[in-house]
């Protein structure tokens, strides 16, 4: 009876997921171009055919369409079905980690605000501020709500750690956004990583702040040494940074938080 309990709610959240996965096509579609997320209903933008309810299903309609607009045939882009699969596949990893937690639809909020920001920041090199700033306002109040994110009881207490991790991750890439800027004489980075930062501190606290620095830059050395290896990428090219904060983010949430942990044991903290 357990593994049934089990099965029915893992397939009801990863369908959440999927549906949310949708909605989040919507917004990195509207928000760049300051579109309204909830109105008009989505339509094909070749033909401008309204896309019925049946057609709107996650995943599935795309594939039963064959990735084609029914009404014109122009292809629908394989990436609506990938990131609606991406957000399911997070949001059963949250629940399979974390249960019936806090954490879980938080954890899931705060993936959702993540992806949102990595895809508008790839497409158009800025975070939007409804997620960073959204973040930063939200965060805290939840941390006063549910001080079980920060590992401590109490609305204060909560409050505090997650005050503490704000102006840990907003002072410390403004400090290295100072440096970089000194040295390499130009912007070193965003004014929207800085904010991304302070909300990532204010949910996942000041611990998180240290593995993000150092987990974020590792991914940048690597991946972007990667993309200019195989010529996808210009040295000098612009690559933005909130994909790798992101990307450090969620392997904390997905369990970074412990083999940190681990490490510290073995380093001798
Ligand atoms: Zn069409």
């Amino acid at each position: 009876m357990m593994v049934f309990w089990m099965i029915y709610w893992s397939t009801l959240i990863f369908a959440l997921g999927l549906c949310f996965g949708s909605f989040l096509n919507v917004c990195i579609w509207r928000i760049p171009k300051e579109k309204s997320v909830a109105w008009p209903p989505s339509a094909c933008p070749k033909c401008g055919t309204r896309i019925k309810g049946y057609d709107n299903i996650p995943v599935l309609s795309w594939l039963l369409l064959r990735g084609k607009c029914r009404s014109c045939k122009a292809p629908i882009s394989v990436g609506y079905p990938l990131i609606e699969l991406l957000t399911g596949l997070f949001f059963l990893t949250i629940w399979l980690i974390y249960g019936v937690s806090p954490k879980t639809p938080i954890y899931m909020l705060a993936v959702f605000g993540l992806l949102l920001g990595t895809f508008i920041d790839l497409e158009e090199m800025w975070l939007p501020d409804r997620v960073t700033i959204g973040g930063m306002i939200l965060f805290p109040l939840l941390s006063m709500a549910a001080p079980e994110l920060h590992g401590t009881v109490g609305w204060f207490a909560g409050l505090k750690a997650s005050l503490i991790g704000l102006a840990a991750g907003f002072g410390l890439f403004w400090a290295i956004r100072a440096l970089g800027t000194a040295a390499l004489k130009k912007e070193a980075m965003g004014c929207g990583d800085l904010k991304l930062m302070g909300m990532l501190g204010a949910l996942l606290g000041w611990q998180a702040v240290i593995y993000i620095t150092f987990f974020s830059a590792l991914a940048g050395a690597v991946i972007g040494t990667g993309l200019i290896v195989m010529k996808k990428k210009e040295l000098s090219s612009q690559i933005p940074y909130g994909p790798y904060i992101a990307l450090a983010a969620f392997s904390w949430m997905l369990g970074g938080d412990r083999l940190w942990n681990i490490y510290l044991n073995l380093v001798g903290f």
